[in-house]
């Protein structure tokens, strides 16, 4: 029998959870794009982008996915021939290097494979062994969605200051951005990357960059720019139409302008940081105990590495991938799948998943989704510590 009736619940790492006020505030006719409420409306959008990510930069933004997002950042940042510094730790960071260097930039990456964050003291050595400062940029998944590492952007920074090198610092904060605490103008960031459909609780289909006075003034003859994704026109429209290239994207505007009300005005930031904080750590205790005894473990093993947003974790003898399914069709849950974790076809490739609570999730839906794995595991017959739900229920008892 199937108990998956009923309200299905997507539990991969984007798209997110949209809120019903979201999908309603979109749910209109369209408005005047040349002059009136949507104008006002745009500028409080980019008011407010500035307030989530906590810049008094400019924002660019993009009718695009995550990848746009990537192509725009290496069209504006450097030129044809120019090097940048790609720190990968997981599938996200190499997909960004690989725009890059499909663009005719020289990549230069340095990877800390897919179980531990980047570290700062080979990113200073890197830098200052670029005695003529040829790398002009370095690329930083703050979130690498697929291992759910999380990167120390500070510490990044940090590095780029003590070798004294002038590149920039981009990052990609796509899997990130009001999730987990990130402070654009306090990191001394560059130039930040991010998508709606994430974190920011918006249908795919949106892209936005944020660009420090510095960023802008250390790229003016960069020469990869096409007219659609030059961020110029963008970041100081003369007219509303430069703001996208053309027709704006009405709907979203309007579903970007109720999730960030929701999330800056109602919820509160700083809350908003804690809620995805404690919710991270209710799944990481129930993978914790369900691995004191079975195959099944948390890809990062330092809990202060990890992201608020996602949970990569292993579960052997292809015991993910039949949960995934149980969930799905059993019990109307969908897992997210594992990405980059082992070549595809090789017999590891069923052992790898992930658990995105990121957006619009709370306590009863991080526990739902839980609960259905436990119940899934005994069903399959996949040995499992006991508790996990128990050990759960404590961390959010003691957080909420
Ligand atoms: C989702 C994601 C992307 C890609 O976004 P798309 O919208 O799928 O193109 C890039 N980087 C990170 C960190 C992501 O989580």
């Amino acid at each position: 029998m199937s108990l998956a009736h009923g309200r299905s619940y997507l539990a991969i790492p984007g798209p997110s959870v949209m809120p019903e006020r979201v999908l309603a505030a979109m749910h209109r006719s369209a408005p005047n794009i040349y002059e009136g409420d949507l104008v006002d409306l745009t500028a409080q959008v980019v008011a407010d982008l500035r307030r989530v990510a906590m810049s008094t930069g400019h924002v660019a933004i993009y009718i695009t996915n995550g990848h746009g997002t990537w192509e725009a950042s290496v069209a504006n940042l450097v030129s044809r021939g120019d090097k940048v510094l790609s720190l990968q730790t997981g599938r996200f960071g190499h997909g960004w290097a690989a725009h890059a260097a499909a663009m005719g930039v020289t990549v230069e990456a340095l990877d800390f494979g897919l179980k531990t964050p980047v570290d700062p003291g080979r990113v200073e050595a890197a830098l200052r062994a670029d005695k003529g400062h040829e790398i002009k940029c370095v690329f930083l998944t703050h979130v690498d969605t697929a291992t759910s590492i999380r990167n120390d952007v500070a510490a990044v920074r940090a590095a780029l200051d003590a070798a004294g090198h002038p590149a920039l610092l981009a990052v990609d904060c796509i899997a990130s951005l009001a999730c987990d605490e990130f402070r654009f103008d306090d990191w001394g960031v560059d130039v930040m990357l991010a998508a709606s459909q994430k974190g920011l609780m918006v249908p795919p289909g949106l892209g936005f960059l944020w660009v420090s006075e510095k960023a802008l003034a250390q790229t003016r003859a960069a020469d990869l720019r096409t007219p659609y994704w030059d961020w110029g026109p963008r970041l100081a429209p003369e007219f509303y139409y430069q703001h996208f290239c053309g027709t704006a994207p009405t709907h979203h505007l309007f579903g970007m302008a109720e999730s960030l009300k929701m999330i800056l005005d109602e919820e509160g930031l700083p809350q908003v940081w804690a809620r995805h904080r404690a919710l991270a750590r209710a799944v990481a205790t129930a993978f914790e105990t369900w691995g004191q005894d079975g195959d099944i473990g948390l890809n990062v093993a330092d809990p202060s590495c990890r992201a608020a947003s996602v949970t990569a974790a292993r579960i052997g003898a292809g015991g993910a991938e039949r949960l995934r399914a149980w969930c799905e069709n059993r019990a109307g849950v969908t897992l997210g799948i594992g990405l980059g974790m082992a070549a595809p076809g090789s017999a590891e490739a069923g052992d790898f998943l992930r658990v995105a609570h990121m957006g619009h999730v709370n306590a009863h839906m991080t526990l739902g989704v839980l609960a259905v794995m436990e119940a899934g595991m005994q069903a399959l017959a996949i040995p499992h510590g006991a508790g996990g739900i128990q050990a759960a229920a404590a961390v959010i008892a003691a957080e909420a």
